[in-house]
């Protein structure tokens, strides 16, 4: 592995990640075990750009993205950025939930960036590849920074996220939408409790992140919830939709965007393994479902859109999209620059 060869005299434990696993983008600075984080590594890097630009951006709701970390602790076995991990020759399974990259020059880089004449004040979406709002944001303060350089520069921006941490920064983000679209979303794919212990077990409960949306509206920012993603045959009953569209519409969020599961490259193989574990009578229908590809057939996506849409309605929650700033539509996790480039890999998680 090529980590193994890795030495930094700024190293504190264990091995320091190399600048040539970042290319021209990062010098490495130390590799840090944490006693309240048991299990997790954080690699500390000081990143030479933060803004990155996502290829075939014509095809892509934004342009341009900022990311903090990589690798996510939330580890939702369905996660598509995992294949992300393998271009650091790192595991894209339990490393992928363990092995936490840490830009932690990313505010100064950004505020050096806004301040560049080159730059024309584009949006910029976060939460496109791993979520900014993860456990490791409560020890790294990343984000405040962040938001106080958008802000100061009042620049558009959006967040997806599942993480319930984004209310430390409601402030802040406040003072951003005074002067700039912001359109925050959070995800909620469905609230059956047990579900989301299995499939999503480091991230905040459904109801938690459902009172985020509670707060954040209340607070004046209008917050969208990403329906992602519907997980076939485990979360797609008509009951279990309707519980979640109706505890979507009781948190006032401006918009739900259903999205199916997708399994890529990466996500495909950790999410095939978990199933056959705790669901193997659905594996073979798992892989009828997704014998084409990645994708869950066109007429079970537009299905799952359609009941969807229809209890939006039945709960007066507006339509899709309402309460983003008019570029802007929601951006997608797990979806990186690298990602986006590939035509196969471009719809929505
Ligand atoms: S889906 Fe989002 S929250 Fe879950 S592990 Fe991936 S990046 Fe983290």
């Amino acid at each position: 592995m090529r980590w193994e060869n890795l030495t930094d005299d700024r190293a504190e434990h264990g091995r320091a990640p190399d600048a040539a696993l970042f290319g021209a983008d990062a010098v490495t600075t130390r590799t840090v075990d944490s006693p309240e984080f048991r299990g997790v590594t954080f690699h500390e890097i000081r990143a030479r750009s933060i803004v990155n630009r996502v290829p075939g951006a014509s095809r892509m709701p934004f342009e341009w993205t900022v990311n903090p970390y990589r690798g996510c602790t939330h580890a939702c076995v369905y996660c598509f950025a995992r294949n992300t991990h393998r271009y650091l020759d790192l595991d894209t399974g339990l490393g992928f939930d363990s092995q936490i990259v840490v830009k932690v020059n990313a505010p100064e880089l950004l505020r050096r960036h806004l301040a560049s004449r080159r730059w024309h004040g584009d949006h910029i979406a976060m939460g496109t590849n791993v979520d900014c709002y993860q456990r490791a944001e409560g020890r790294y303060r990343l984000m405040p920074g962040i938001i106080e350089a958008l802000r100061d520069y009042a620049n558009p921006f959006s967040i997806l996220t599942k993480g319930t941490l984004i209310l430390r920064d409601l402030d802040l983000l406040r003072q951003a939408a005074e002067v700039t679209d912001v359109g925050i979303s959070v995800s909620v794919g469905f609230v059956d409790p047990q579900l989301w212990r299995t499939v999503e077990p480091g991230t905040p409960a459904p109801e938690r992140r459902l009172d985020a949306v509670r707060a954040l509206t209340d607070a004046g920012i209008g917050c969208g919830v990403l329906m992602a993603p519907v997980i076939p045959f485990l979360g797609d009953r008509p009951e279990q939709l309707r519980a979640t569209v109706r505890a979507v519409a009781r948190a006032g969020a401006t918009s739900v965007t259903p999205l199916v599961l997708h399994l890529r490259p990466g996500a495909r193989e950790w999410f095939m393994a978990w199933l056959g574990q705790h669901h193997p009578y659905l594996v073979r229908r798992y892989e009828r479902l997704y014998a084409e590809g990645a994708y869950a057939p066109k007429w079970y996506q537009r299905r799952v859109t359609r009941q969807v849409h229809e209890l939006a309605e039945e709960y007066g929650i507006g339509p899709s999209r309402v309460g983003l700033p008019r570029r802007v539509r929601v951006p997608e996790q797990g979806t990186t620059p690298e990602e986006a480039a590939a035509p196969t890999q471009l719809t929505l998680m």
